[in-house]
């Protein structure tokens, strides 16, 4: 499938009703057959900016939950090294990425690629806190994004994937793009900037990782408004 030319997608949501927190597993009738939904392995980045050193003071703190699905043709290490550029990229907004998790998933061959109502029953299984990060195999929508990123105004129809990002394997400029579809998940807004050397191009670069003040005031605005950040104390 051709992939898109464009970064990613920005699709809004509406009703939050039904995202559950937490990591759990959560007990699911299958179809007979169907392989069973496991937890393999996780690892944990304490302080994941840190290792980049970007950014100023930190005022607010996130929380990531990340999963991979085993056979996708994700590298673990791939990933944990793009959050922690990503999470440097973020640290210019003063966020803190005080702890992101990565959990690799074994499962039926479906879950692998982004298809919204497999991949509604996939959010609904893992039940990541948010915001949430899915490194999927390929995408089945089309046209095919390198990257999707969901949010909350617009459509009450698939509320498991609200606040979470979606990234197909072989995405360019991974730490690039995974920071791009986090600003439009924080900030819960699809707005895209001309700037040059601005995150929020429509079309990534490796060196286009600025964010504007406005910019960085929308996604932690945002960011509270929807418990995807908390303020740190002073
Ligand atoms: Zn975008």
């Amino acid at each position: 499938m051709p992939r898109a030319r464009r970064r990613g997608k920005w699709a809004a949501l509406a009703s939050l009703a039904a995202i559950a927190v937490g990591a759990a597993l959560e007990p699911w009738a299958q179809p007979a057959g169907d392989p069973p939904l496991e937890l393999v392995r996780s690892w944990t980045l304490i302080d994941a900016e840190s290792a980049v050193g970007g950014g100023g003071a930190p005022t607010h703190r996130m929380r990531l939950e990340m999963a991979v699905l085993a056979g996708s043709g994700w590298d673990p290490a791939t990933i944990l090294a793009a959050t922690r550029a990503a999470a440097g990229i973020l640290a210019q907004c003063g966020i803190r990425t005080d702890r992101a998790e990565l959990y690799e998933f074994e499962g039926p061959a479906r879950y692998r690629w982004l298809d919204t109502p497999v991949s509604r029953e996939l959010a609904r299984r893992t039940r990541l806190a948010r915001p949430a990060v899915y490194f999927v195999a390929g995408t089945r929508h089309v046209p095919a994004f390198d990257a999707e990123a969901f949010g909350r105004a617009n459509s009450a129809r698939r509320p498991e994937l609200a606040y979470s990002v979606w990234i197909v394997a072989g995405a360019r400029d991974l730490p690039v793009a995974l920071a791009h579809e986090l600003v439009h998940v924080l900030a819960d807004s699809g707005e895209h900037s001309d700037a040059p050397g601005n995150l929020m191009r429509d079309e990534t670069a490796p060196d286009a990782v600025v964010l504007t003040p406005a910019q960085c005031r929308h996604v932690l605005e945002g960011g509270v408004r929807n418990a995807l950040l908390q303020p740190l104390a002073r």
